[in-house]
């Protein structure tokens, strides 16, 4: 059999590294870095190089969803069902719970996992046919935050630097990323700035002494929580020590007087205080950050997973906007996405706030723009409910059907208690899904089998505004059907029932002609890509957005001319208030539970935990402890251990750790029901961290504080 090469892009992360996929037949045999990719340059990380071995045919047998499965009756084993008797079953449930108690009594929860063109099929489907707003993604658990901090104070989901300005800037703060776990391929770029231009400073602002933090020549181990008092109170360093771009500000902002009376009082003192850092520490970083010729922030889920996610946001850019480190190669407040189509989804407004193109759901003219373009009356104006409220709402009974595609939140959500009732008290659930060991599909009616990495056909887009195509490599594996066609079927038989003879809002062969919809919704807009085509990819590889008409390429950065996508074209400083977090520690509660990432896992290890070799660096799970709070507690390591929040309570060994700080725990995301047990609160049996997590949100983008709660670890009394 002649091998064949495949481009397309990694599933993982949101560095969005290109690939080049070898086959033989409908076996995928191996994977390489694609050496003109510009996110990677043919470089790939652990996870990446191994990707191949999670398609191999005793991986796909044991863990693949093969066929669509109908559960009959709550805890039975499910029944294959053909694809035809499963999507009309799914349509009458669907119809008759929306003609019984209305369009808001269903909801989607989808994923930042998903293409592109998935993502605007399903938004259509619910926003445009159904007329809910009730869709919302995994990935307000993972970026809502960085889309309410842009609009805030530059006044558009832009981030306006790109990967190649690592290699211009002269001071790097990093904060709220452990970017060598999370982004490896973006690391090495760092690290390799770092070792061409030894001027470059790093500071890394973080909690945890990460590997991350190893490469900083300024590390900040602040108090979880403290970011806004940090932000607030080097601006104040700032002003005081005359650091500020004055001519910057009058010229192209607005809001400056507000801000400045606010950080009046946060003195170096008091922030070092507050944050546990030094007076000392904190100059030095904010003479870096404003005296350098160029600064670049990259930031990730420290500041997202947080009850304070937008303020944390948009007080880190008002540093920018005050020093005038934006619009300029190496400068910018640059965030980074966790998921490898985070910015994919926000691009068709795939947030329950949010419309097609960057529009905004309370605006009446963006509403009867996203109508018109889908061919539909109206778009309805009450903003859907979060990720956190949907799963509440289903808890309580208000939400009647679900429909959940391409994520796992009986394992991913915060507070797994709330959402596991809210699994159990649905009418009727659907499991839209690649990979069969997902804990969701133990709570499915329905479960119809997805498309994977090799074989799906799209666009996703990653941090640096950068969309590349992802190919198929092999035919899919038993019935598994595109997301966007199950969302397609499922909208073609809906309108049969909700607007019957009318002709369809869904005539989609192919994923090209949902992505060219999409296109002319960007028309005009910030992130037009009305000069982007596939055949355009296809010859001259992945493209940053904006790309218009007649353009020949995309934009690397943003603003270069001071001009910024608000009423008056000047960004907007946000005086917004330092707020504790949502559950500070206390007496019952003395430690501060923070979750993150390892290196070589991914989310709930539905692939990576296939995968022998990726359990190398990282073998079982664990909870991490600083040596003098294992000493006063008379643990040793290897101990199994308690820990318990309000919610429920998890056993796992304990490891003496110098990352963490004392009074600080840390526990990986990833590890599910296979690998540690635990229970609510009131008895139920619950795995993972989340277990544990608070479903506390920031008011502004609904992003959950899952990077805190406040536990106890006591050692395990066995029997
Ligand atoms: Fe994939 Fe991210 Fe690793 Fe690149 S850095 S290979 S996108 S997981």
């Amino acid at each position: 059999m002649t091998p064949i090469t495949t481009r397309s892009t990694c599933p993982y992360c949101g560095v969005g590294c290109g690939v080049l996929i070898e086959s033989e037949g409908s076996q995928i045999t191996g994977v390489r870095g694609d050496p003109q990719h510009p996110a990677n340059f043919g470089k790939l990380c652990t996870k990446g190089q191994t990707l191949h071995l999670t398609t191999t045919p005793a991986i796909t047998r044991q863990a693949r969803l093969l066929h669509p499965m109908q559960r009959v009756q709550r805890g039975a084993p499910a029944q294959a069902i053909a694809w035809d008797a499963a999507l009309d079953l799914a349509a009458d449930r669907f119809a008759s719970t929306i003609e019984e108690h209305g369009p808001d009594a269903v909801g989607f929860y989808i994923s930042g996992q998903l293409l592109t063109e998935d993502y605007y099929a399903f938004n259509k489907l619910a926003k445009g046919l159904i007329g809910t707003n009730n869709i919302d993604t995994n990935s307000r658990l993972c970026m809502s935050s960085a889309v309410a901090g842009y609009k805030l104070t530059l006044g558009a989901d832009a981030p306006p630097a790109c990967y190649d300005d690592v290699n211009h800037a002269q001071c790097l703060f990093i904060v709220g990323s452990n970017a060598a776990f999370a982004h490896p391929v973006l690391f090495r770029r760092i690290e390799e700035a770092k070792r061409n231009n030894p001027d470059m400073k790093v500071i890394v602002a973080d909690p945890r002494r990460t590997d991350t933090a190893g490469l900083a020549d300024l590390y900040l181990p602040l108090q979880p929580g403290s970011d806004v008092m940090l932000f607030h109170g080097l601006l104040h360093i700032m002003l005081w020590e005359g650091w500020t771009d004055n001519a910057y500000i009058a010229a192209h902002t607005t809001g400056f007087e507000a801000l400045k009376s606010l950080v009046r009082e946060h003195t170096p003192e008091r922030v070092a205080q507050v944050c546990g850092l030094t007076r000392d520490d904190l100059f030095t970083a904010a003479r870096w950050f404003a005296q350098s010729p160029a600064t670049l922030s990259l930031y990730c889920q420290g500041l997202n997973q947080s009850s304070s996610g937008t303020a944390k946001n948009a007080t880190l850019i008002n540093l920018h906007l005050a020093t005038a480190q934006i619009g300029k190669p190496g400068a910018g407040p640059f965030s980074l996405t966790g998921q490898p189509n985070a910015m994919g989804g926000r691009e068709v407004g795939g947030l329950a706030n949010l419309l097609s193109a960057h529009r905004d759901m309370a605006n009446p003219q963006h509403r009867a723009e996203v109508a018109a373009l889908w061919g539909v009356p109206s778009v309805p104006e009450k903003p859907g409910l979060s990720a956190v409220e949907l799963f509440e709402a289903a808890a309580d009974g208000q939400v009647k059907v679900l429909w959940i595609a391409c994520t796992n939140p009986a394992q991913s959500m915060p507070d797994q208690a709330t959402v596991r009732r809210a699994l159990q008290r649905a009418e009727f659930v659907v499991v839209q899904e690649a990979f069969a060991t997902a804990a969701t599909c133990d709570f499915a009616d329905l479960l119809l089998p997805a498309t994977s990495w090799g074989e799906k056909d799209g666009t996703v887009t990653n941090s640096e505004r950068r969309i590349s195509r992802v190919r198929p490599a092999v035919p899919a594996p038993g019935q598994a059907r595109h997301d966007w066609r199950t969302a397609v079927d499922l909208a073609q038989r809906l309108e049969v029932r909700l607007r019957p003879g009318q002709p369809t809002l869904f005539p989609y062969p192919d994923a090209e002609s949902l992505w060219l919809e999409h296109r002319e919704s960007t028309r005009g807009r910030d992130l037009d890509i009305t000069g982007l085509s596939y055949a355009m990819l296809q010859q001259q590889g992945p493209q940053q957005w904006p790309l218009r008409a007649g353009d020949a390429q995309g934009k690397p950065r943003l603003y270069e001319d001071g001009v910024f996508p608000t009423p008056d074209g000047k960004a907007r400083f946000a005086a917004l208030p330092f707020v504790p977090l949502a559950e500070p520690r206390e007496s019952r509660y003395p430690f501060s539970l923070i979750t993150g990432r390892l290196r070589d896992q991914w989310h709930g290890m539905t692939r990576t935990g296939s995968l022998g070799r990726l359990f190398g660096h990282v073998a079982e799970p664990c909870v991490q402890l600083h040596p003098q709070d294992m000493e006063r507690r008379g643990l040793r390591e290897g101990d199994l251990v308690q820990v318990t929040s309000k919610r429920g309570s998890i056993l796992l060994p304990a490891q003496a750790s110098d990352e963490v700080g004392l009074s600080q725990a840390f526990i990986a995301m990833h590890w599910g029901a296979e690998y540690l047990s635990g229970q609510s609160n009131t008895g139920e049996p619950l795995a993972g961290v989340n277990a544990l997590t608070t479903s506390a949100y920031c008011p502004g983008s609904k992003q959950p504080e899952l990077k805190h709660a406040a536990v106890k670890v006591l050692k395990a009394e066995l029997p």
